[in-house]
């Protein structure tokens, strides 16, 4: 073992979570020395990885799960309002890095691409049509279409609409601010701009243990994968951004806040078309329902997605059952999750979502025809031979003992969770993901630099002027945000869509 580095600040793992702490960080405190610990050869592999994430700028603008039925029937749309706030931050932080120079070219790494939703049967189309009428008289969603109107869906869809049957009853939403995102692109930028600024990269070195010192500090044990040597760094403040890898991490370091949380992996697949004369027929991201007892992460659609600057056609993803917490992750991972202070609270997840699992189980079963069947729901002339199965990222899900759940209830978000001093913070969870980085980093800088943030207001005004305000609040600076990272991003400017409006009532 080698002798003891020290900086201010680790970060464990380099995906889009760390990028975006560091970025965040080195404008608000340049001085900092920072440095980044990554077990894999380059950053973004894992599931920031462009291949392995469906590349959503999640708005809640086609997504049905972030809306809900109440039982009096009306739309609860708060879900979705949440989530759009929050993609707004991150388009802010983004908007800021490219009129700053920090990073470059930012048709690279996002586009304008319709966002749509597509239901089939009358109790979907009706939602949907509930749904629209909530959300258009939020300005959030100003420029969302409705339609019913067949001529109006080939326009819209030509692809899913060839080869359907007359009787086929579909309704669709589009909204034509929705964006294609390069989670992996935008991540590799942010650390190409880190690393000029002097941030110590270290590819293939995975972090082994960590532990608190009696000075208030934290030792981080290192291993380089190439020399198979070990190192200590010490470092005043750690955040664990290592994707699934963060579970056993948290746990290692030993604090309490970290106890009684479990992880359950699920992971995904997709398939790719392969036939270019497909993919040019389709342009837009297309969410249809989730099936009956599906997590709402394998709600299915069809994308259009741009991936090292070429058009692909996705679709997906299928959920799937691995014991692995990373794509590049161990099969022991699951089993050595389980501690002894989480054990009850894994029983109890296991009892509870039986059913979960066997439809996990399913899933991977499932032949490529069946998949297939699935696909044609979507586009009823697709033919086999022009579809690719692609394995996706893992995401693992959190299990804790909730108030309103019970012991091990499965959550479907994203949870910071931190040391009460603020040393330390560790991101769990994968949903809505990369899209919420921003809101997300901030949450982790708010509760762990309690002493800084009101003299790091100002900046971070500077970055995201929504900062500390709901923008559907507050029209001008809706306008103000939308029109200016638009023009900035090279995107649609929602201020010069067309406003709402039902194309047909039923
Ligand atoms: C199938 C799928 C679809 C998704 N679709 C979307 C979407 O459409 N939109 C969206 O916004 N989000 C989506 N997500 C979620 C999104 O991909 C994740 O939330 C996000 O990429 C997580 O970023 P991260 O930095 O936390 O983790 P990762 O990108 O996984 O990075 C973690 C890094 O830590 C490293 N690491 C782990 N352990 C260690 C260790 N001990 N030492 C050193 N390094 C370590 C790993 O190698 C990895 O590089 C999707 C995810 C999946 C799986």
């Amino acid at each position: 073992m080698t002798n003891t580095q020290s900086t201010d600040v680790i970060l464990i793992g380099a995906g889009i979570m760390s990028s975006t702490l560091g970025a965040l960080l080195k404008e608000l405190a340049p001085n900092w020395k920072m440095t980044v610990f990554e077990k894999l050869s380059n950053a973004g592999e894992e599931s920031s990885n462009e291949w392995n994430n469906a590349g959503t700028g999640h708005a809640a603008l086609c997504e049905l799960n972030y809306t809900s039925e109440k039982p009096d029937g009306t739309m609860d749309i708060s879900k979705a309002i949440n989530i759009n706030e929050q993609f707004q931050v991150s388009m802010q932080f983004w908007s800021y890095l490219v009129s700053q120079n920090r990073i470059q070219n930012p048709q690279e790494f996002i586009k304008s691409l319709p966002h749509m939703s597509m239901v089939q049967g009358q109790a979907n189309i009706d939602f949907l049509k509930k749904r629209f009428k909530a959300l258009s008289d939020n300005p959030l969603f100003k420029g969302m279409e409705f339609t019913e109107d067949p001529e109006k869906l080939m326009e819209w869809i030509p692809l899913m609409m060839n080869g359907r049957l007359q009787e086929d009853h579909i309704a669709a939403t589009k909204i034509d601010t929705g964006t294609d995102v390069n989670f992996g692109s935008l991540t590799h930028k942010m650390f190409d701009h880190l690393e000029s600024l002097g941030v110590d990269m270290h590819y293939q070195h995975t972090v082994t243990d960590l532990k608190r010192t009696n000075d208030g500090l934290w030792e981080v044990k290192v291993r380089n994968l190439e020399s198979g040597t070990t190192a200590v760094h010490k470092a005043k403040f750690v955040f664990i951004g290592g994707g699934g890898g963060s579970l056993h991490l948290l746990q290692k370091s030993g604090i309490p806040e970290g106890r009684h949380i479990g992880g359950f992996p699920v992971s995904g697949i997709f398939m790719a078309c392969n036939n270019p004369e497909v993919v040019n027929q389709h342009h837009a991201k297309v969410y249809g329902k989730a099936k009956v007892g599906a997590p709402p992460m394998s709600v299915p659609h069809l994308d259009t997605r741009f991936i090292n600057n070429q058009k692909m056609l996705l679709f997906g993803p299928f959920a799937g059952f691995s014991p692995k917490f990373l794509k590049h992750g161990s099969v022991l991972d699951l089993f050595t999750s389980v501690k002894a202070d989480n054990l009850v609270t894994m029983l109890a997840a296991g009892a509870k979502n039986m059913s979960l699992t066997k439809y996990l189980i399913q899933q991977v079963m499932l032949s490529k025809e069946q998949r297939m069947k699935d696909l044609r729901e979507f586009i009823p002339n697709a033919k086999t031979e022009d579809w690719d199965l692609v394995i996706a990222g893992q995401r693992v899900q959190v299990i804790k003992d909730t108030e309103a759940g019970g012991k091990g209830t499965l959550q479907f978000g994203t949870e910071v969770i931190s040391a009460e001093d603020g040393s330390i913070a560790a991101l769990l969870g994968a949903s809505p993901g990369a899209s919420t980085a921003v809101h997300v980093m901030l949450d982790v800088i708010k509760r762990c630099f309690p002493t800084h943030i009101k003299e790091w207001e100002g900046k971070i005004k500077e970055m995201v002027p929504s900062y500390g305000q709901l923008l559907m609040n507050n029209q001008e600076l809706l306008d103000h945000v939308h029109a200016s990272t638009a023009e900035v991003l090279e995107l649609n400017d929602p201020t010069k869509t067309r406003g709402s409006h039902l194309l047909k009532q039923a």
